[in-house]
């Protein structure tokens, strides 16, 4: 669906978007996605719609069950799926997960100083 706002730009959606938008009254973030609850794309009731983080939308797609996290690195709480529960602290995003590379990168080097010395 494209939308036409009064500058003459487009903004090209779907309706679920739309709709969510409508509902809430704003736009929707890029980090939002708009969910089926019923998983049938064709049902666009409002109260059919929620809205879910991307993460949350590709585990739910999968079947899979989320668990909560705290990222070490923000404190941000987010979700992750279950399957990837086995790993260390993990962070909420790609920044966050460099960030915490860097910092143990650091740390080691900080070490390796140390014990130089
Ligand atoms: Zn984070």
């Amino acid at each position: 669906m494209i939308l036409f706002d009064h500058k003459g730009g487009r903004k090209n959606i779907t309706y679920a978007r739309y709709l969510m938008s409508v509902k809430l009254g704003r736009f929707l973030e890029p980090g939002e996605h708009v969910c089926h609850v019923d998983r049938d794309i064709k049902n666009c009731a409002l109260d059919n719609l929620v809205i879910m983080s991307p993460q949350e939308n590709a585990g739910r797609k999968k079947g899979e069950t989320m668990k909560d996290f705290v990222c070490p690195v923000c404190g941000k709480e987010f979700q992750l799926a279950a399957r990837h529960s086995h790993r260390v602290n993990p962070a909420c995003s790609r920044q966050c997960g460099r960030r915490k590379g860097l910092a143990k990168q650091r740390a080691r080097k900080l070490m390796a100083m140390r014990m130089g010395k």
